[in-house]
């Protein structure tokens, strides 16, 4: 076990979002080498604190803590080394910390990461939805009006969304999605790596139906599938819209216009620009 003091710094450092195992021996080491943890909730941390054997200070820190306490932790991390943690899992995903990490930085600290578990990236392991490409969206608004123009604005992104939320707005929220988005394939994701842990995947009408009436317990995160591929434009079309196109444009501009319109790769569409405006 290293006890050595760590060098002064901002260290964020990720926990446990369930199961007190996933706390990594790097992390422990941290928090017990620390002179500071800065925690959400003191008495949540207090539990992790012991299950580790670490028995570092603690001080409360949320990002609306207010200038006065950042500057404050800032001066301290000159000579300190200041660990940040959040209830359960990484800091500043859904949690506190952006704007310390912001102020460490200009302040010219030095700023290390610890990684660890992350709810909304275990909940891309377990929803067998393309992960090539996503989109976190945190929690959705409340407000059913700015709840659906928040749908709307991601609405065509070709990526998985991944939103965090609670049992009680479930099935609204799940309706609010399949209202904006359409048919498509998405999964909830409970209680990672907890006991009751599961998975259960449907398409998003499917899923609201199912969550209607018996809201679940515990944490969750819902992974929507991207939309499904538009079905590929026909040689005539591209060459309709191309004619069209380079009538009034250069073959660059013409292919440019029309691979965004039809959805297709540029290079392609450019090659075929050529071939046409002979
Ligand atoms: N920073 C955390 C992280 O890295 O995942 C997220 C903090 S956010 C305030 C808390 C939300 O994360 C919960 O409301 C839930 O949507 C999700 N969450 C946290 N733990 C979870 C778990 N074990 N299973 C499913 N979702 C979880």
């Amino acid at each position: 076990m290293n006890n050595e003091p760590l060098p002064a710094g901002l260290y964020i450092v990720a926990t446990p979002i369930g199961n007190l195992g996933d706390l990594s021996q790097r992390a422990a080491d941290t928090l017990r080498r620390a002179d500071l943890i800065l925690a959400e909730d003191k008495r949540v941390t207090a539990k992790l604190l012991a299950h580790a054997e670490v028995r570092t200070r603690m001080r409360t820190y949320h990002d609306h803590s207010g200038e006065t306490e950042r500057e404050r932790i800032v001066a301290e991390l000159a000579d300190k080394a200041v660990a940040l943690v959040s209830d359960a899992g990484t800091p500043l995903i859904s949690d506190p910390g952006y704007k310390l990490v912001r102020a460490a930085r200009e302040a010219g600290h030095a700023v290390h990461t610890l990684p660890g578990p992350c709810a909304a990236v275990a909940a891309l392991t377990l929803a067998g939805l393309p992960t090539d490409r996503f989109l976190f969206l945190g929690f959705l608004p409340t407000k059913a009006k700015a709840r659906a123009e928040t749908i709307a604005e991601v609405a065509t992104v070709r990526a998985s969304l991944v939103l965090y939320e609670s049992g009680p707005r479930l099935a609204e929220s799940l309706q609010a999605l399949g209202d904006g988005l359409g048919s498509r394939e998405a999964a909830v994701a409970r209680e990672i790596s907890k006991l009751y842990e599961e998975c259960v995947t449907g398409n998003l009408a499917e899923l609201a139906e199912r969550y209607a009436d018996t809201p679940p317990k515990g944490e969750i995160v819902i992974v929507v599938g991207p939309p499904p591929a538009a079905a590929e434009a026909t040689n005539e079309q591209l060459d309709q819209a191309l004619d069209e196109a380079l009538a009034i444009m250069t073959p660059s501009r013409a292919a440019a216009a029309v691979a965004e319109q039809l959805g297709l790769p540029r290079k392609r569409v450019y090659a075929r620009a050529l071939e046409r405006g002979r």
